[in-house]
């Protein structure tokens, strides 16, 4: 088992990030020094329910909890206000309390809902991450970030609420279908990008074959997730160090926006890695031999095969600057060598049309 320990020093808080395959079948035993009534909610969608709840519930049953398994439709429309307050009042029916904690057992949906229900289910109660996807393992899981979505948009509504303890089980992926597996990996990816130049040499060396050597997977898991738990450590509320993780995400957004959320995140973060790297070379320097490296390396794992029909007017409506002002509010993470990433603002719109032309034009 590998284990990072995330502290939060401005409120003399941590928590404890554990990695290691198996790890679910022994959560009853890693729950128990965290002193939590014996009474436990598990909060599910109902895929990830039928393929891991009866396993994770008799681990819990083993140190002595009770567990009820509560469920959510699968995917994205699971996040929203209706679901979170059908979730509260099934909660109040069975007697949950203000020391009751949630466990979180699925993706990003599923942790992103439990943990903004958690924040305000009777004023805040304790939180436990059990990701089971890639993306969730690496990226969603740990650093607080909680949400449910609006018509108007995704996430609009959320809170910080730090988790008690993340136990992350590489076996749960061996059921995730392998689009969304790739989709994790393009967070995997920004990881490297950001922050270790190591984690992206190694990619390299194991290239797409990754998902076929079980300890290379815990490898990468433990190596983006502590970039995560390093970043949001400094930076717990994104007032500086945390935008970096937003590497690929300024595009990314706004193409998965413009595509009507009909392209994956991960996908939609890698053509948008793309089109930074593109940005990087022209803006601040990146040396063209690194930035067809990155090119490379996203290409090679599939992750911008067949770019997407989109419409350059859509996607530039997507982004998030005010009409008058244009590109002086977009916030870009450039790179000015992989692993050194800057803050960037006025990013001039006809190189960021160029840059989509590129990238969407030729695909990969
Ligand atoms: P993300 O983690 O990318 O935000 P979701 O939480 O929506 O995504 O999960 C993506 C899909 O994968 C959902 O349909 C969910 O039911 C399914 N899923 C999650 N974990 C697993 C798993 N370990 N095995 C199989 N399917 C899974
Ligand atoms: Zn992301």
């Amino acid at each position: 088992m590998k284990e990072l320990l995330l502290a939060l020093p401005h409120r003399d808080e941590s928590y404890r990030v554990l990695i290691g395959p198996g790890l679910r079948l022994g959560l009853g035993y890693l729950l128990s020094p965290l002193d939590f009534p014996s009474r436990l909610f598990l909060i599910s969608d109902s895929r990830v329910a039928r393929l891991h709840g009866a396993a994770v519930q008799s681990a819990l049953a083993e140190a002595g909890y009770t567990s009820t398994l509560l469920t959510t439709p699968p995917g994205e429309r699971a996040k929203t206000w209706t679901v979170a307050q059908r979730l509260a009042r099934e909660l109040l029916r069975l007697g949950a309390h203000r020391a009751s904690p949630l466990i979180a057992l699925g993706g990003g949906v599923v942790g992103d809902l439990t943990g903004f229900l958690a924040s305000i289910f009777m004023r805040g109660v304790p939180l436990i991450q059990v990701p089971t996807t890639l993306l969730a393992m690496v990226d969603a899981a740990i650093g607080g970030k909680t949400a449910i979505n609006l018509p108007e948009g995704k996430n609009l509504l959320g809170t910080f609420h730090q988790p008690r303890l993340v136990v992350i089980d590489p076996d749960f992926l061996h059921t995730l279908p392998p689009k969304e597996r790739l989709n994790g990996l393009a967070e995997v990816l920004k990881a490297g990008f950001i922050r270790a130049p190591d984690l992206l040499t190694y990619l390299e060396t194991v290239g797409p074959s990754l998902f076929k050597n079980p300890a290379a997977v815990t490898d990468i898991i433990y190596r983006a997730a502590a970039i995560k738990a390093q970043v949001v450590a400094a930076d717990e509320r994104e007032a500086g160090l945390r935008r970096i993780l937003n590497f690929g995400h300024t595009l990314g957004h706004a193409l998965e926006q413009a595509a009507a959320f009909r392209l994956s995140h991960g996908r939609a973060v890698a053509f948008g890695m793309l089109a930074a790297l593109i940005l990087s070379e022209k803006l601040v320097g990146l040396p063209q031999e690194e930035a067809q490296r990155g090119r490379r390396l996203i290409q090679s794992f599939g992750l911008v095969r067949r770019a997407p029909a989109l419409d350059l007017k859509a996607i530039l409506a997507a982004l998030p600057m005010d009409k008058k002002r244009l590109e002086k509010d977009l916030v870009f993470v450039l790179l000015r060598r992989l692993g050194e990433p800057v803050i960037q603002t006025g990013v001039p719109l006809t190189l960021i049309k160029e840059a989509l032309r590129k990238v969407l034009g030729g695909g990969g």
